[in-house]
């Protein structure tokens, strides 16, 4: 894989540059640890340091983390380095446990991606300079680290939440790499939390958070979402079980925090994963507005919403339900019908893990609304009969919300579902499938912001798409600023989802 010179990794190390931080770790060959390139500790030798490109890399040339400066809390940028979709479909199904537990093998795991075995390895070598494996037992290790240090879990809880089998295999694992039993870890002056468990989440600045609110709460499906002050509410289902999950930002110390009531410990990485693409935590920011701001039209945008954030969608499904919903609607009304399918065919939450009282069901899965009798909204028969299509193709495929080989495979399959055409297509790929070049070009809030950057253009979406292409690969963030300009302006409300 690449990375950068050594001296230069080097230098960031000596200067414990934020900006290497999540992207380079240094093994130290003289204590047998690795750090985060900003480790408050003393900086090692120069010819004792290796520079890697992924914990996992570290941590299989033997290497264990660091106690100071936990490279468990470095921002997760790892997808962003690789431009292999097969990698990142691995590491969305590694995280969601596929390599954890005594069935899982390398080999189903290749056959679920549609690849070889050996293709895999040879991809995760390149990308990530480490085995699909060592992958899998770095993410155990460290997300069970982040609980011990974080949580007052009890360690059989920390050991299945993080995939390891049994405890026993948690106890050693923790005894070879740090010499000491997993409970000696664990702080004792960390603050009692009270219900659920508390975790945070860095992210490289900046982050505009108060955008990514404002959009998340002129969508919040009434009974699922609730934006209040400062936090996110939302309710999850998950493995059979369901809670819900409470966001807050801290900006002084670049972290996301999310307070998770669940009550199956196995779901918390998944858990955990779904709130990063929502909030789009691993974006490398910086490299993105660089970019964007090459072109005059957006510059002043950028400059207006520095660490503008693309937010994922909780659920494929869920969202692509928003999106045919939201057809030539307006984001209120649109919000309104996705309010009357959650009455109408969402199950009711569990009061114990409810946390705000906004909160009181579970968005409908595909399962339900594919065998429903009627949806029983006011709607166009096609588009009731669009919703019943996508429900049936979301049950009949796993993988319709998942990264495909390519962008244009993505939308082909979506485009495939009777009522879906180009701009849902797009606009389910940018927020549920995560391709940050999709670009619903005909989008009546795009065409408008642009619009107001440009008032000799007359921005049709044919030249709008002209123009976006030095956009790419980061279309996505341009349409974001596009509507955040868009809904900004004080005349009537837009019609973006
Ligand atoms: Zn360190």
């Amino acid at each position: 894989m690449e990375l950068p010179d050594k001296d230069v990794c080097y230098r960031a190390l000596e200067s414990r540059d934020a900006r290497f931080d999540g992207l380079i770790y240094v093994g130290v060959k003289s204590t047998g640890i690795y750090c985060r390139p900003v480790c408050p500790a003393r900086t090692a030798k120069f010819s004792n340091c290796t520079f890697y490109g992924s914990a996992a890399a570290a941590q299989d040339a033997g290497f264990r983390p660091c106690l100071r400066c936990r490279p468990e809390t470095a921002p997760d940028l790892a997808s962003w380095r690789g431009t292999s979709n097969t990698v990142s479909r691995a590491l969305a199904l590694i995280t969601e446990g596929a390599l954890d537990g005594d069935g899982a093998s390398v080999e189903r795991l290749a056959g679920r991606l549609g690849v070889g075995e050996r293709q895999l390895r040879r991809l995760f070598l390149q990308h990530l300079g480490a085995s699909p494996i060592s992958v899998a037992q770095t993410r155990r290790v460290l997300f069970a680290k982040q609980l011990i240090h974080e949580t007052h879990m009890p360690m059989t809880e920390v050991a299945l939440a993080a995939g390891f089998g049994s405890v026993r295999r948690f106890n050693e694992t923790f005894q070879s790499l740090f010499h000491r039993p997993p409970s000696a870890l664990r702080r004792k002056t960390t603050a009692i939390a009270d219900d659920g468990v508390t975790l945070r989440l860095r992210y490289r600045a900046p982050y505009d958070w108060e955008s990514i609110l404002n959009f998340l709460k002129a969508r919040a499906i009434p009974e699922v979402e609730v934006v209040e002050g400062d936090h996110y509410f939302r309710t999850v289902e998950m493995d059979g079980f369901s809670g819900t999950i409470e966001v807050s930002h801290q900006p002084e110390r670049q972290n996301i925090c999310v307070k998770i009531r669940f009550p199956n410990v196995r779901s918390l990485p998944a858990i955990v994963a779904r709130v990063r693409r929502q909030f789009d935590i691993g974006a490398d920011i910086e490299t993105i507005d660089a970019q964007l701001s090459s072109d005059p039209l957006l510059a002043p945008l950028i400059a207006q919403r520095p660490g503008l954030r693309a937010p994922g969608g909780w659920d494929g499904f869920e969202l692509a339900v928003r999106a045919i919903l939201g057809q030539q609607i307006s984001v209120t009304a649109a919000r309104r019908l996705a309010g009357q399918v959650v009455a109408l065919h969402g199950k009711p939450l569990s009061k114990a893990y409810a946390g705000h009282p906004g909160m009181s069901r579970l968005f409908p899965t595909a399962e339900r609304l594919a065998t429903v009798r009627s949806i029983g909204l006011g709607m166009p028969a096609a588009r009731l009969a669009a919703l019943k299509a996508l429900a049936e193709a979301a049950v009949a495929d796993n993988n319709l919300f998942r990264q495909a080989s390519s962008i244009e495979e993505a939308i082909d399959r979506l485009k495939a579902i009777r009522g879906i055409g180009e701009w849902t297509a797009q606009y389910i790929a940018l927020r549920a499938i995560r391709e940050m070049d999709a670009f619903p070009a005909t989008d009546i809030g795009l065409l408008r912001g642009a619009a107001v950057l440009d008032k000799t253009a007359a921005f049709t979406s044919t030249l709008l798409l002209d123009r976006a292409e030095s956009w790419r690969p980061w279309r996505a963030y341009a349409a974001q600023h596009l509507w955040a300009a868009d809904s900004s302006l004080p005349q009537e409300k837009g019609q973006i989802l």
